[in-house]
C-alpha cells in the first residue's frame, strides 16, 4: 500500500514525502479513504500508531475541497490533555502547510487573549482541550456553528478525566449535520456508550489493539526495595549509558522528588505534570526532545499523547494502579518499527499490580533480579546520597547493557559479579 493509492492530493503526497513517510501506517491505509468518503470512524489506536495524520491528512484534504464559507472554525478536534492538542496543531500546521487553511490551538493554563486574536482572525480547524474551548463559547469568542467534522482524539482519555459533560455542552453546539471521528485506545462502555450517541453509521478502523502494540516492546520488571528504586535507577541509566528514557511516577511529587535525584547526581532531568506551568511543561518537552535533558519524568496525564520519536526507554517508575496505563505508558516506546525497551521497577507492595497488566497483555513480563538491589534487601536510607554518575573503568556502555553489576553504581566499585537471576513471572521466589 502506498500514500499514492489512498486518495490523497498532490500537495499531500508531498508533504508526507516530506516528513519521510515511506508507506502508509494501518490505521492511515484504513482510515484515510473512509474518510475521504465522509464516513463516521471509530477508530482503535492509540499514540504511536500515526493515528494523527490518519484523521489529518484526510481532514485537511476535504476541507480544502469544500472551500472557505466563512471565518468560523470548519473541524474541531477536542483533545484531553495540552499538550496532545499542542502535539495535533503541530500536526494540522505541517501536513497542512501546502495549503491554504489556517488551524489554531486553545487549551488552558495560558492567557486567552492571544487565543482570542487568531480566532477572531479566522481559522478553518481549531484543535482544543474541552474547558478552555468552553470558556471560549462562552465569552463568545468561537463560533462552533460551521462546524462540519468533529474528531474526538483519546476520547477514552477524555472520559477517564471527567470531561464527558463538557464533550457533551460542546456537541450541543455543533450542527446536527456533520461527519464524526472518535479515536480511543481502548473500548470500554463508556466508550461505546459516547460512540452510539455520537457516530452514524461508523466505520470501524482498529490496529494494534491494545494488547498487541506491546508485542512489539521488549518488557522487563526488576524487583527493588521502594526506598532503591531511584539508586537503582540511576545505575541503569549510567551503566546503560541512556541518552533518553521517559520515566514514570504515580504522583506529582514523585515525579519531582525524583527529577531533583537525579539531577543533583548529574543526570539531566526534568518533572512534567499537572502543577507544572504551561510554559515549565513546553520547556521540559522541548529541552528533552533536543537532547538537553536525559531523563523525563512524568505522570500519566501529563506524558498522555507526548509524541517523543524513537524512545527507547520508558521506565515504569511507579507501575500504575490501572492495567491499561501500563500499555498506554510503554507504547511511548518502540514506535515506528523503532525497538523499545519497557522497565517496570516493582517494589513489594506493587507486586499485586502485575498480574491484571500481565493478564491484559495475555503474557508474562520478564523478572529480572539485580545484585544488591532485591525487594527483601532492608530498605536503605532513602537520603543517602550516592554518586552514582560515576562510571567505573571498563564499564560496558551501550543501550540497556548487561550484565548489570551490583556494586558499580553504588560504590564506585567495579565488581564483575553478573550473577543475576532470571525468571519468568509466575515462578520467580520473588513474585
Ligand atoms: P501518532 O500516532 O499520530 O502520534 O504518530 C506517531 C509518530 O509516527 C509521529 O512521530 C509521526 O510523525 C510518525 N508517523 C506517522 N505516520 C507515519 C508513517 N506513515 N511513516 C512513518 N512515521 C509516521
Amino acid at each position: 500500500m502506498s500514500f499514492e493509492k489512498l486518495g490523497l492530493l498532490p500537495a499531500l503526497l508531498e508533504t508526507v514525502k516530506a516528513q519521510g513517510y515511506k508507506i502508509p501506517t494501518p490505521i492511515q491505509a484504513q482510515a484515510i479513504p473512509v474518510i475521504l468518503e465522509g464516513r463516521d470512524v471509530l477508530g482503535g489506536a492509540q499514540t504511536g500508531t500515526g493515528k494523527t495524520a490518519a484523521f489529518a491528512l484526510p481532514v485537511l484534504q476535504k476541507l480544502n475541497e469544500t472551500g472557505r464559507r466563512s471565518k468560523h472554525p470548519r473541524c474541531l478536534v477536542l483533545t484531553p490533555t495540552r499538550e496532545l492538542a499542542a502535539q495535533v496543531g503541530e500536526s494540522m500546521a505541517v501536513y497542512g502547510r501546502k495549503l491554504p487553511l489556517r488551524s489554531t490551538v486553545v487549551f488552558g493554563g495560558v492567557g486567552i487573549n492571544p487565543q482570542i486574536d487568531k480566532l477572531r482572525r479566522g481559522i478553518d480547524i481549531l484543535v482544543a482541550t474541552p474547558g478552555r474551548l468552553l470558556d471560549h463559547c462562552g465569552q463568545r469568542t468561537v463560533d462552533l456553528s460551521q462546524v462540519e467534522i468533529l474528531i474526538l482524539d483519546e476520547a477514552d482519555r477524555m472520559l477517564d478525566m471527567g470531561f464527558i459533560h463538557d464533550i457533551k455542552r460542546v456537541i450541543k453546539l455543533l450542527p446536527g449535520e456533520r461527519q464524526n471521528l472518535l479515536f480511543s485506545a481502548t473500548y470500554s462502555n463508556d466508550i461505546r456508550g459516547l460512540a452510539d450517541k455520537l457516530l452514524r453509521d461508523p466505520v470501524m478502523v482498529e490496529v494494534d489493539p491494545r494488547n498487541k502494540a506491546a508485542e512489539k516492546v521488549d518488557q522487563v520488571v526488576h524487583p527493588v526495595a521502594l526506598k532503591e528504586k531511584k539508586v537503582l535507577l540511576a545505575k541503569l541509566i549510567n551503566d546503560g549509558d541512556w541518552q533518553k528514557a521517559l520515566v514514570f511516577t504515580r504522583t506529582k511529587h514523585g515525579a519531582n522528588r525524583l527529577a531533583t535525584y537525579l539531577e543533583k547526581g548529574g543526570i539531566g532531568a526534568a518533572a512534567i505534570h499537572g502543577n507544572k506551568s504551561q510554559t515549565a511543561r513546553t520547556r521540559a518537552l522541548s529541552e528533552f526532545k533536543q537532547g538537553k535533558l536525559k531523563i523525563l519524568v512524568a505522570t500519566d496525564i501529563a506524558a498522555r499523547g507526548l509524541d517523543i520519536a524513537a524512545l527507547p526507554q520508558v521506565v515504569n517508575f511507579d507501575l500504575p494502579n490501572v492495567a491499561e496505563d501500563y500499555v498506554h505508558r510503554i507504547g511511548r516506546t518502540g514506535r515506528a518499527g523503532s525497538s523499545g525497551m519497557a522497565i517496570s521497577l516493582v517494589s513489594a507492595d506493587e507486586q499485586k499490580l502485575l498480574r491484571p497488566i500481565e493478564r491484559l497483555l495475555g503474557r508474562d513480563i520478564l523478572v529480572e533480579n539485580i545484585d544488591g538491589f532485591e525487594q527483601n534487601q532492608a530498605d536503605k536510607d532513602e537520603e543517602t546520597f550516592v554518586n552514582f554518575n560515576r562510571r567505573s573503568p571498563g564499564q560496558k556502555r551501550g543501550r540497556y547493557s548487561k550484565p548489570r553489576q551490583s556494586g558499580a553504581g553504588r560504590t564506585g566499585g567495579n565488581s564483575r559479579n553478573s550473577n543475576h537471576s532470571r525468571a519468568r513471572s509466575g515462578s520467580a521466589g520473588n513474585r
